[in-house]
């Protein structure tokens, strides 16, 4: 399995769509062949055309804010006394979060298809929140599927949907959750891609979710790049660009820019979930070495039990409680393009602390999981090395948890 240079990532699968002969490829009803044709056909056409990068390009600018700022954490860096540390804060994008990407996105795409309807899964419901609030923008009507289960424990998300004007759709099937989110999503979708567009909140699903979320977030990496040759006059010799990963988004993003370079040159470390310490409810497919399993129409690294049934997973952080992961991070994990690895939410929690403690940022729990990484390895690396952390959210999302955990008011 090899990654090739000078093509997009996204774009290395063979005609099944599976990357690397072995993950991803479109795993689904034969009612949803036609509407995941239909948009991929489109979004090919998009892609290519100046008008809609045009387009593409003024939103990022002037609704989400683009470019996100590029920052050395000087005291962090000195209290580590190593690698020097940065941050790319995506944080500040419009909405707290890098999902505004995808859901911006997929808003321009569905009035290009003379839709007014746009529909999307959430667990958590962050991508929920951030896709009502494109819908608003660009005058859509939306519908959102979640989880029974999910809407009693997130309700200030929902309060923000229905506030953006969305309509939040219970899911009451299965373990009314994420999973089940999605399935209920994707029917619905079936029996109304006439009039309605489908958004998918992360690179997971049938591949041209996860093209269009990828290519999406790939904005982060556009501007980094920019970024770091303005402040170091190039690309340093030794840098690393450390992400959480949930479902991959922001981490595909992150890194978009970097995939040519040499692997000792620019290191891409992806942090997983490892949920509570001493618990075994890791969500962290990549780094406990899962099986491959077919999850939302897509072969990927997925935690299962040994019949093969999704298992529960647990983290403190929503955004990064997914039993499953990109098929194109798995690519890059058996082509060792990238490395993976986890962190326990005690760690994730600490990292937060001492984060906030020495700079004014404040990640919210997912990517206080890629600090915890960079804080681990600081120490041991030469000061001429260039860490480079996304921190993707914010934390006044955690606001309860942390206070419930680290006795914080935010
Ligand atoms: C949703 C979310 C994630 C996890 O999703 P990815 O697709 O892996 O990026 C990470 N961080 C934040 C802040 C999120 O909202």
């Amino acid at each position: 399995m090899k990654i090739r240079k000078g093509i997009p990532v996204i774009d290395q699968h063979d005609k099944s769509y599976m990357y690397g002969g072995k993950f991803g490829g479109n795993f689904i009803p034969e009612t949803l062949k036609k509407p995941v044709e239909d948009l991929t056909i489109l979004f090919e056409k998009l892609r290519k055309n100046k008008e809609f990068l045009k387009q593409r390009d003024y939103y990022f600018k002037n609704y989400v804010g683009a470019p996100t700022p590029f920052i050395k954490l000087n005291n962090l860096t000195n209290h580590l006394g190593g690698a020097q540390i940065w941050a790319k804060v995506v944080a500040e994008a419009n909405g707290g979060a890098h999902k505004i990407y995808n859901a911006t996105v997929h808003a321009l795409i569905c009035k290009k298809a003379g839709k007014k309807y746009i529909v999307g899964d959430t667990g958590a419901g962050y991508a929920g929140k951030m896709l009502s609030m494109a819908a608003k923008k660009f005058g859509l009507k939306c519908k959102i599927f979640m989880g029974a289960k999910d809407i009693e424990r997130q309700k200030p998300n929902c309060d923000a949907m229905k506030k953006n004007g969305a309509e939040i759709v219970p899911v009451h099937t299965g373990s009314k959750t994420l999973v089940d989110a999605v399935s209920e999503c994707m029917r619905y979708w079936v029996s109304n891609c006439d009039t309605t567009h489908m958004c998918v909140g992360s690179t997971v699903g049938p591949n041209i979710f996860i093209k269009i979320c990828a290519w999406s977030t790939a904005q982060i990496s556009r501007e980094l790049i920019v970024q770091v040759k303005k402040e170091f006059g190039k690309i340093p010799k030794k840098m690393k660009l450390i992400n959480c990963v949930g479902g991959g988004s922001s981490a595909l993003g992150f890194w978009n820019s970097f995939m040519d370079y040499n692997k000792n040159q620019v290191e891409m470390i992806g942090v997983e979930a490892g949920g509570p310490k001493n618990s075994k409810l890791h969500a962290a497919p990549l780094s406990t070495n899962a099986k491959v399993g077919i999850l939302h129409g897509a072969a990927q690294y997925v935690i299962q039990d040994k019949e093969g049934q999704i298992s529960n997973t647990a983290s403190i952080s929503a955004g990064l409680d997914y039993p499953g992961i990109s098929p194109v991070h798995c690519f890059l994990k058996d082509t060792k393009r990238a490395r993976y690895t986890s962190a326990t939410d005690e760690e994730a929690l600490h990292s937060h602390q001492l984060v906030t403690k020495f700079e004014n940022i404040s990640p919210s729990l997912e990517p206080s999981h890629a600090f915890a990484e960079a804080i681990k390895i600081a120490p041991k690396l030469s000061k001429d090395t260039v860490i480079i952390v996304n921190s993707c959210g914010d934390a006044k999302k955690d606001r309860d948890i942390l206070k419930k955990r680290l006795g914080k008011k935010i």
